[in-house]
């Protein structure tokens, strides 16, 4: 099967998912002038299928009904790393899927993402234990140092599926919490800062990167990003198309790390997708992230990713999001709203974006 890349406008790309993620790829390919098709258990009323050319409506495990959607694109894509591993080998044996059925499956799960960003990338990650029952968690609170963090090596985002333990006594009851699937420990890191750094890998290898995001998260979720962050880090590139490379990934990824005190950076995760931390590309004055994913995946030569300004990205997450006028009368910060029918606690509605300076 051959497939001409790059894509002209008028193809049509295909989305599995349909959060705030898929809409704001949905946008940016209809700038371009593609055609968007969403694929997602949820209504039409929901953020992607929202804005979109199609939609279509079905449960990731119907396999016939992602074939079909398949047979009607020429590239595919999504938004979250939780599609279902037989979606994705249904989907791709139709139609090119990028980033890979591979970066997918490393990416779903914490230890095999972690085990391959060491061994097969060579690049340092938080150090980690594999946990399947109370006897590996005891050693493996050990080993770490006394202090840990237990994660579901699957489904966690936003802090979810975690539990920090800071005392023996608490094993028992993160285990209690997390134990009835497979998990990992990490280290407790006292890092100094949290950065990441976002970047596109073209279907030829050819790369841009983004400057550093620095993030601020508060209850786990992302609250704040400033970028370019005001302190540089120049490993950071490196280290993030290091794993690019071993995964022959095409698309923007999120490389998140710790920075520690003497500068050196541990990975913590990677996102095979456009990413929180690089909402902010949007009004900087370069090619945003969600085009740029657009370009690889179709071929595209990637845009600029050197912003003309400083910005500082703010997530409206529950009722901030209220606050709409006020924000709205605010010189220099451009509103993205998700249309999200009703605020939730912790529900990500929208983000501004603030110009802090002209670089
Ligand atoms: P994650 O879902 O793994 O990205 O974790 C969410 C947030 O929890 C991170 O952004 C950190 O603030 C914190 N966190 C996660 N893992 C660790 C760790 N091993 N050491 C210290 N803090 C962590």
């Amino acid at each position: 099967m051959t497939h001409p890349f790059p894509l002209p406008p008028g193809s049509v790309i295909g989305i599995f998912g349909s959060g705030q993620l898929g809409r704001m790829l949905s946008m940016a390919a209809s700038r371009l002038g593609f055609q968007a098709h969403i694929f997602a258990p949820t209504g039409a009323i929901s953020p992607a299928a929202q804005v979109s050319h199609f939609f279509t409506q079905g449960a990731y495990e119907d396999l016939d009904a992602v074939k079909n959607f398949a047979a009607q694109c020429d590239v595919l894509t999504y938004e979250f790393e939780n599609v279902p591993a037989a979606t994705a080998a249904a989907a791709s044996s139709l139609k090119p899927l990028r980033p890979s059925e591979t970066c997918l499956d490393i990416a779903q799960d914490r230890l095999t993402e972690k085990t391959f960003i060491s061994e097969q990338a060579g690049v340092p990650v938080v150090p980690f234990e594999k946990i399947d029952s109370l006897a590996d968690l005891h050693h493996a609170f050990d080993k770490l140092g006394g202090a840990c963090v237990l994660k579901t090596r699957r489904f966690g985002y936003d802090g979810k599926g975690q539990v920090i333990i800071r005392e023996l006594e608490e094993i028992e009851s993160a285990w209690e919490k997390l134990g009835g699937h497979a998990c990992i420990a990490e280290g407790l890191i006292q890092f100094e800062r949290e950065i990441s750094i976002i970047c596109a890998r073209g279907i030829t290898g050819e790369t841009a990167c983004y400057p550093l995001s620095e993030n601020d998260h508060r209850q786990h979720i992302l609250h704040k990003t400033i970028a370019p962050s005001p302190t540089k880090n120049e490993h950071a590139k490196d280290l993030a198309l290091k794993i690019m490379t071993a995964l022959d990934y095409v698309g923007v990824m999120a490389t998140e790390f710790f920075e520690l005190k003497d500068g050196s950076l541990l990975v913590n995760e990677i996102a095979p997708r456009v990413h929180n931390s690089g909402h902010w590309t949007q009004d900087a004055g370069c090619i945003d992230q969600f085009e740029n994913h657009i370009r690889a995946i179709t071929g595209w030569p990637l845009g600029s990713a050197s912003p003309k300004y400083q910005m500082e990205m703010t997530n409206l997450i529950g009722f901030d999001a209220n606050d709409w006028q006020n924000l709205s009368a605010e010189a220099g910060t451009f509103i993205h709203f998700y249309g999200k029918a009703e605020a939730r606690e912790g529900r990500k509605m929208g983000h501004v974006n603030r110009i802090i300076k002209k670089l």
